[in-house]
């Protein structure tokens, strides 16, 4: 079964039974695939006996979007496995734990989370996790530091910045995130109510110059191991645990583009709540909670960060001069404000959407959701190379609602 094939449940079955000492009896295994089979399979196996489960995620040669496909690099699933332990070491149990991969199948085998959510899923039903500002902010400070020229020998990070090309996969994100959204192009999906929306977003010379900054930054600054990917639906959440997954965009990229995905996915539900809250007092109630969510992560970010600076500053890193720290951290605010803005953007008129907004079913209470979204996201790509404080980030996003 070694070379590349896409697998069925009963070889899933085959390679689950072979992982030594995981499944105890030899009775029948039940094996489900849940993946959505757009990009990846993903089964679920587990022991009815002991109870024991894991995830397999193989990865497909091929990308399936809108009825065509086009090839897809294997790679990208030494990438997932190899930035998904490595985030395991940098920030211990915000991730699952691999057990096994295997390259010949493009195949990791890995911690069933299936007793958490997805927190895309846990906001849009109106959950609350008060631990998640604290625990994503440590999985952003940790993994964004170590792997910096902050945090880590700065040959030794040149030679990690080889092990994590991903040049397919970043096309994707300089195609959807920063150019379709802004022309008249093929991939980009909308709804006719907001024609005008997109229309202004193709004229706009102002923003097309911000984005264009932004992609500038995407494509050449290779400052930490970015998670490149961290959207709600990356991240299975319950009020007491955070655990984060599916890294295959993993790159060498600004450490603003993980803190804004974050930032621009509690805010895409935030502008979405009158699709799901009962009344307006509980979209209030709940919009108030989602900005509380979005201080948190930047400010316990901006503290943690500096924190392991001031103890684990590399070499030269270490002694810097006055004033230098500030600037670093008011540089990656600014960022993390720019590609917030550009993903909210994108997730309105480019090629995919997000369930917060496309699942509401009252018509117009979703095209207010699509222009309150596309309001803050603009706002925010205007604002990010003047920002001096997440305090605008919130005041632009409350004006909006
Ligand atoms: P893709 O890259 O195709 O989006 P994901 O890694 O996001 O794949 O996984 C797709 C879905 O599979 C998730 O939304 C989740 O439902 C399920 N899944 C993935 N990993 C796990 C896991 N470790 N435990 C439980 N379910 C998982
Ligand atoms: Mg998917
Ligand atoms: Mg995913
Ligand atoms: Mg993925």
């Amino acid at each position: 079964m070694s070379a590349y094939h896409p697998l069925n449940e009963e070889e899933a079955i085959e390679i689950a039974r072979s992982l030594e000492g995981f499944f105890p009896g030899s009775g029948p295994l039940n094996c489900r695939e849940i993946g959505d089979g757009n990009l990846n399979l993903v089964f679920h196996i587990s022991d009815p006996v002991s109870g024991r489960s894991l995830i397999m995620k193989q990865a497909l040669p091929y990308a399936k979007v809108v009825g065509e496909s086009w090839p897809l690099t294997l790679d990208r699933a030494r990438i997932e496995s190899e930035a998904l332990m490595l985030e395991g070491k940098l920030a211990p149990g915000l991730v699952p734990q691999v057990y096994q991969y295997n390259a010949d199948l493009a195949l990791t085998v890995m911690e069933d989370l299936s007793d958490h959510v997805i927190m895309r899923r846990g906001l849009i039903e109106g959950g609350r996790y008060p631990l998640f500002g604290e625990h994503i902010s440590t999985f952003i400070a940790q993994t964004l530091f170590f792997t910096s020229d902050l945090g880590m020998n700065q040959q030794e990070k040149k030679l990690n910045v080889g092990r994590f090309i991903n040049p397919e996969l970043c096309k994707i994100t300089e195609d959807l995130i920063f150019d379709d959204p802004y022309t008249n192009a093929a991939n980009n999906s909308f709804e006719n109510a907001i024609q005008d929306e997109a229309q202004a977003l193709w004229n706009d010379e102002q923003l097309h110059y911000e984005v264009a900054l932004l992609r500038e930054k995407f494509l050449t600054q290779a400052q930490a191991l970015l998670h490149g990917d961290l959207h709600t639906g990356s991240i299975f959440i319950t009020p007491e645990s955070t655990k984060v997954i599916d890294p295959e965009f993993a790159y060498y990229g600004p450490m603003g583009f993980d803190i804004g995905a974050v930032i621009a996915n509690l805010l895409l539900n935030y502008a979405a709540r009158e699709g799901w809250d009962k009344n307006e007092a509980a979209a209030q109630d709940y919009r108030h909670y989602l900005l509380e969510t979005v201080r948190e992560v930047w400010t316990k970010f901006d503290a943690k960060f500096r924190a392991l600076w001031d103890e684990h500053g590399k070499d030269r890193m270490a002694m810097t001069p006055p004033g230098y720290k500030d600037d670093y951290m008011l540089r990656l605010l600014r960022d993390t404000i720019g590609y917030a803005g550009c993903k909210m953007v994108r997730r309105i008129v480019g090629l995919a959407h997000v369930a917060d907004i496309d699942q509401i079913e009252d018509a117009a209470v979703r095209e207010r959701a699509q222009r309150s979204a596309l309001a803050i996201g603009k706002s925010l790509i205007k604002l990010n190379r003047q920002a001096s404080s997440i305090e605008q980030l919130i005041e632009i996003a409350q004006t909006a609602a």
